[in-house]
């Protein structure tokens, strides 16, 4: 396409697939056992990082540094957007699967009240089952996106039911047989979001989006609706669910006070509301109107309150509140409810200020043709933030770094906000310390040195560049409108986004910026992210199952196109020894080649919107599991006892009062994920059990 012509592109820039990032859960997460220099080994005789374990789930808690030395106004914000933050936790349920919340209220009255037998095996995995809903907030699983298998009968089930007095059930006795149906019928909704070629994602997808309509209908309806000569047009859709009512009309149910998911709304519009009263600065204004958008449901109050928002990088506690996220649309329209409230962390944000200020000097050296870079990088900010707190779709499985708004014409006209969150990504480490897996899969003791020295310092550029640069970076040939892509769209642009990290992780620049000491920073990532690409993060894919998760996708398609165009030269090899597999990096150099090579290619199809290309090459690449290899690595895992997802429980927040004035605002941190899930469906649970 007309690649000359770009130089004055009025078209919409790269990012539309970008949105909100979640680059959930790293899998190379669970492989690095990095000391950190800075941080320090616990002390011996504290709670420990990994509160629980269940099936291949780990949950941890995460710690909120320098949240005591804040000042009391700001931890007073905090305390009350956390309260926002928890209140649309029943919005997440109901948005994932229409039966979600009686289902999980039905088990939540069985594990408070049955004063039955709670040794046995069904029992144990009742309860498992139980713990699985809490973290995918439902019934399918948060990452592939399947329903769970129960390990107990239905009759097991209605057994243990009938020892509890049907009075404590309520109205959940109503939809019991809907309730059981939903959990032990295989072949009724089956996947909360699928998104094969060919079917009707709306009607395959059970996400709770759409009502009786069909993929076509709803592209239809929409397609009539946006307006393509709009400069700043709304994200339609974002906020509601469709559905097709009695008469055959079509119509919006906007999520809003007074409209769906009221009352529900209405407790997080009250928090906020407090949490206005002692914001000060442009704060409060961004906050107002927030408020006002959740009480009318107008998208373009939306988008003001984006742009009030991305454009306060001054204000020290900042939150993520609302209807953000459409990954969970099959169709990418509508968004998950979620919240993260957060603060700076000051000496990590040097890092990423680094970066930022030298933005320009990576466009310009991009490896793409030079018509498809941007010629002016605008307003990228980046900071290094302390997450606070967690709700909805963030929680207990939560992002290590986030990168809004999404909407691309904001994103143009006013930058973007982009941060990575420290204290998570700590946690994290911290609990996979000595856990073994970086001595089982990497095969050379200097590749594994490496790791343990720059394996932090290396996750975290990646994921700066990834963030702050990465996805901004590049612009659309005339004409291109960035969603051509379709379905491979989001795994391209997240390849786009970490081959530019990768990149420039071993570009001799980030030595002069003083951000690594040494380009080996660049061979402990590279060694870490071709296994897992290659092999180990096929550890969280169930046996006989592709590739489906885009993030997943991705770095499949990076690895394997990397070993296949290196393969001449021996630049990734594999390896056999005393029967087991191992990958290795024989030539890091050519490997970085490689990876510009590849942005140059990946760069060219989403600038030019080569669907044919693109889909090719993801389906050449990034889908297909070796069954072989498969098993080796679930096998090699499975002897390891490690979980491959990971999600937090997060602090409670307690106002000090005296006087009836507040003090001081106290923190602990609960270590039991039972009664924290328990805690927040008897506390922040407002919406009916269906809505
Ligand atoms: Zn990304």
């Amino acid at each position: 396409m007309k690649k000359n012509r770009i130089k004055s592109a009025t078209f919409g820039e790269i990012q539309t697939q970008m949105l909100m990032e979640k680059i959930v859960t790293i899998a190379s997460m669970a492989l690095i056992t990095t000391t950190l220099a800075s941080c320090g080994a616990e002390p011996q005789g504290e709670t420990p990082w990994i509160v629980d374990r269940f099936d291949d789930i780990k949950v941890m808690r995460y710690e909120v540094p320098g949240f005591a030395e804040l000042p009391l106004r700001e931890k007073e914000l905090v305390y009350y957007l956390s309260e926002a933050a928890k209140c649309g936790r029943d919005i997440i349920y109901d948005q994932n699967f229409r039966l979600n919340l009686p289902i999980r209220r039905t088990l939540e009255v069985v594990y408070a009240d049955y004063a039955g037998d709670r040794t046995c095996n069904d029992w144990k995995e009742l309860e498992k089952y139980l713990k699985k809903v809490w973290f995918a907030n439902g019934i399918h699983h948060h990452y592939s996106n399947d329903k769970f298998v129960p390990g107990f009968s239905e009759t097991y089930l209605r057994e243990v039911i009938a020892t509890i007095p049907a009075e404590h059930f309520g109205e959940l006795n109503d939809l019991r047989d809907e309730v059981c149906r939903a959990i032990f019928d295989p072949e009724l909704y089956r996947s909360q979001l699928d998104q094969r070629a060919g079917v009707d994602m709306v009607a395959s997808s059970c996400s709770n989006y759409y009502e009786g309509v069909t993929q076509a209908e709803v592209e239809k309806f929409y397609g009539e609706r946006v307006d393509h000569n709009d400069p700043e047009p709304i994200s339609y859709g974002l906020n509601s669910k469709l559905v097709k009512e009695a008469d055959g009309t079509i119509r919006e149910h906007v999520w809003k006070v007074g409209g769906m998911y009221s009352p529900a709304i209405e407790r997080i519009v009250y928090w906020l509301e407090k949490a206005e009263a002692v914001a000060d600065g442009p704060q409060k204004e961004t906050i107002a109107a927030l408020v006002n958008y959740y009480k009318t449901g107008d998208l373009r109050e939306f988008d003001r309150y984006n742009i009030l928002w991305v454009k306060d990088t001054v204000s020290n506690v900042d939150f993520v509140n609302g209807f953000i996220e459409d990954y969970g649309d099959p169709l990418g329209r509508k968004a998950s409810w979620e919240s993260l409230v957060n603060f700076r962390d000051e000496e990590a944000c040097r890092r990423t200020e680094i970066i930022s200020e030298n933005a320009q000097w990576f466009e310009d050296h991009s490896p793409v043709a030079p018509e498809y870079r941007k010629e002016q990088v605008k307003g990228v900010s980046a900071k290094v933030i302390t997450a606070a707190m967690l709700g909805g779709d963030c929680y207990p499985s939560t992002p290590i770094g986030i990168n809004l708004p999404n909407s691309a014409w904001i994103r143009k006209e006013y930058g973007s906000k982009s941060v990575t969150i420290d204290n998570i990504t700590y946690a994290y480490k911290q609990a996979a310390k000595g856990d073994g897996a970086l001595e089982e899969f990497m095969l050379r003791s200097e590749d594994r040195e490496r790791v343990k020295q720059y394996g932090k310092l290396g996750d975290d550029l990646h994921t700066d560049l990834h963030e702050c640069l990465g996805h901004g970076s590049g612009q659309l040939a005339p004409g291109v409108k960035g969603s051509e892509l379709k379905s491979y769209g989001s795994t391209l642009e997240e390849a786009r986004a970490d081959l530019f990290a990768l990149y420039y992780l071993g570009d001799p620049k980030l030595v002069e910026l003083g951000l690594v000491p040494s380009l080996d920073v660049a061979k402990a990532q590279y060694a870490n992210y071709i296994m897992n690409g290659l092999m180990t993060q096929l550890s969280r894919i169930e046996p006989g199952k592709n590739v489906e998760e885009s993030h997943m996708r991705n770095r499949k398609l990076i690895a394997e196109w990397c070993y296949e165009q290196g393969k001449a030269d021996n630049v990734i090899e594999w390896v056999e020894q005393d029967g087991k597999t191992y990958v290795v990096v024989n030539d890091f150099d050519q490997l970085r080649t490689l990876f510009g090579k590849m942005l140059y290619e990946v760069q060219r199809i989403k600038s030019e919107g080569d669907y044919e290309a693109g889909a090719a090459m993801v389906e050449q690449y990034g889908v297909l599991v070796d069954q072989k290899l498969h098993d080796e690595v679930l096998r090699r895992y499975a002897a390891l006892h490690i979980e491959p997802y990971g999600g937090f429980v997060n602090p409670e927040y307690e106002l000090v009062e005296q006087d009836g004035k507040v003090v001081d605002v106290k923190i602990s941190y609960p270590a039991n994920y039972v009664e924290q899930m328990m805690h927040y469906s008897r506390d922040y649970s407002y919406l009916p059990n269906i809505n």
